[in-house]
């Protein structure tokens, strides 16, 4: 596919990484392996990236120990460790171009969404935590004179993290920034179909000037490189997103190594529902296509269940589509472009897959359904809406990460929550009506970790990001994600009358 002209210059200039970064250093694999880096956009080999190994981890972890062992990063001053955050922060808003061009060809994804979105995200976080670190004070206890207790936060240790493709320099920011603000090392393992932006971003780390060792990346498969990180007895914590069938298995490898703690943020079927009193339908019929189709869908908080209340379901519907209708598939690297290509070709059959599925159950398809853009090589699925859906539909229970809309009805605000609820995620939840009441009561019934009235993903990085039930658990984002990373102490000196 021909690349547009105002940005055929940019990536013709573009240098790949091609590089792990262990003990501060550019690494390879031990044993030389790569992998294909596939565009979805034309479905063509990007570069070869390290297929690393058991061994890589070993490196990397003994890397991360023996950088957290000698306190050479934990026991900077926290006036130190935020100047060289705030570096990287800078080197990353200085590369924010590049970085944004890597990201959209990686993962298909629109160029204006990773310049004006996903790099800018990724920055904000670390900023935010390295603002954040020398806000953490500890806690004096109660006692009688003769003792004198406190309670400090300590880092954990080696963080390993390991990050999906959907928001790559996001996600992964997400949790390396907290991770690092608190004192901790991390080896960081990047979804294997989107690695480019947390190599480049590693390299950029040991230009900020962090030490040796305290950020790793290790490229690869999750197997072998992210199960031997969740196996290793020398990593503390793995905080982990992705999806629930790795996250069981992540659990398992803790449980049968050194019972590391482990947080986990899954997926989501989250309902989006729009009561008849809705306060302003054309914003909510916005939210319900973008809340679904944007990223091409692969949105763990997508809106993938519309609920919307009988009395106005074929309004509200025609309104949705015709939102739906003007987002055009197109060529990520065009500027223009709002909806791009899928991760990969097993996600867009996954998609397909569901769209036929829900077919042969009989729904009603009102938009799109169709791969588009074959000639191109690259992994394109319209925008596509399925009415007439009901609790059992296949689309109802199983997430799909793509743009594939399920509307469902509803009478009331029981029945209403009842739907929302029935489901065995609670990542997020959304909800439109003009009555305060209803919209307190609702927002307490709904199980999910994230609630939004009369709005869609409308909270920032100040607010905890998680789910309840099988949408996991532990929290990024906010205060809370520093503390995810750090222990509690407690101190107590027993004291002795002054001679
Ligand atoms: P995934 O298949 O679970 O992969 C996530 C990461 O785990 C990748 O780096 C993957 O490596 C690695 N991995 C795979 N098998 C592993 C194993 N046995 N041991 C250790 N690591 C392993 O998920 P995905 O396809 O990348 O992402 C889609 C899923 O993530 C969806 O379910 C979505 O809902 C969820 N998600 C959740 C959130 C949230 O915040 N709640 C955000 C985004 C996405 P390789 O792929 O390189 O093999």
């Amino acid at each position: 596919m021909e690349i547009p002209g105002q940005i055929a210059r940019r990536v013709a200039n573009l240098v790949l990484p091609d590089t792990c970064v262990m003990d501060g250093a550019l690494a390879r694999a031990a044993d030389g392996a790569t992998f294909d880096n596939i565009s979805p956009r034309d479905g063509r080999v990007l570069n070869k990236v390290p297929a690393c190994g058991v061994a890589d981890v070993d490196r990397a972890v003994a890397a991360a120990r023996a950088a957290f062992e000698d306190g050479r990063w934990r026991r900077q001053s926290p006036k130190d460790k935020k100047k060289t955050l705030f570096r990287l922060a800078e080197l990353m808003e200085r590369d924010l171009d590049d970085l944004a061009l890597m990201e959209s060809l990686d993962t298909g994804k629109p160029i204006s969404d990773a310049t004006n979105v996903d790099i800018p995200l990724a920055i904000q976080s670390v900023r935010w935590y390295a603002e954040a670190l020398d806000k953490i004070y500890g806690e004096v206890g109660p006692s009688n004179d003769s003792k004198f207790s406190y309670a400090v936060h300590e880092p954990l240790g080696v963080i390993g993290a390991i990050t999906p493709w959907n928001f790559p320099l996001h996600m992964a920011m997400w949790k390396v920034a907290p991770a690092l603000a608190m004192g901790n090392s991390v080896v960081l393992k990047p979804a294997e179909q989107s690695p480019l932006t947390s190599m480049r971003v590693a390299q950029l780390a040991i230009e900020a000037g962090l030490p040796a060792g305290v950020f790793n990346v290790v490229t690869g498969f999750g197997r072998p490189v992210g199960e031997a990180l969740a196996r290793h007895m020398d990593v503390d914590m793995i905080t982990f997103t992705g999806s629930g069938a790795v996250g069981r298995q992540l659990m398992i490898y803790a449980g049968e190594s050194n019972l590391k703690r482990v947080s986990l943020e899954l997926g989501g079927k989250s309902p989006q529902i729009v009561f008849a009193d809705c306060p302003d339908l054309d914003a909510a019929a916005e939210a319900a296509a973008w809340g679904v189709f944007f990223n091409q869908g692969e949105v763990c908080t997508a809106a993938s269940r519309l609920l919307v209340q009988d009395s106005i379901k074929d309004d509200f519907l025609r309104r949705v589509t015709e939102v739906a209708r003007t987002i055009k598939v197109g060529d990520p690297l065009d500027p223009s472009t709002r909806y791009g290509a899928m991760i990969s070709e097993r996600q867009m059959n996954t998609a397909l897959r569901h769209i036929d599925q829900s077919k042969s159950e009989g729904l009603n398809l009102v938009l799109g359904g169709e791969r588009v853009m074959a000639e191109t090589g690259g992994f394109y699925v319209e925008p596509t809406i399925f009415d007439g859906v009901h609790s059992r539909s296949t689309i109802a229970r199983e997430e799909i990460f793509g743009p594939v809309l399920g509307v469902m009805t509803f009478k009331d605000a029981a029945e209403a929550v009842q739907i929302a609820n029935d489901t065995v995620y609670g990542l997020a939840s959304g909800l439109w009506t003009a009555d305060l009441d209803r919209a307190m009561s609702m927002t307490r019934r709904l199980r999910a970790g994230l609630v939004w009235v009369n709005g869609w993903d409308s909270c920032d990085i100040t607010m905890p990001f998680g789910g309840f039930k099988q949408s996991g658990f532990g929290r990024d984002r906010s205060l809370h994600a520093l503390h995810k990373y750090a222990d509690l102490k407690s101190v107590t000196f027993t004291l002795r009358e002054a001679r």
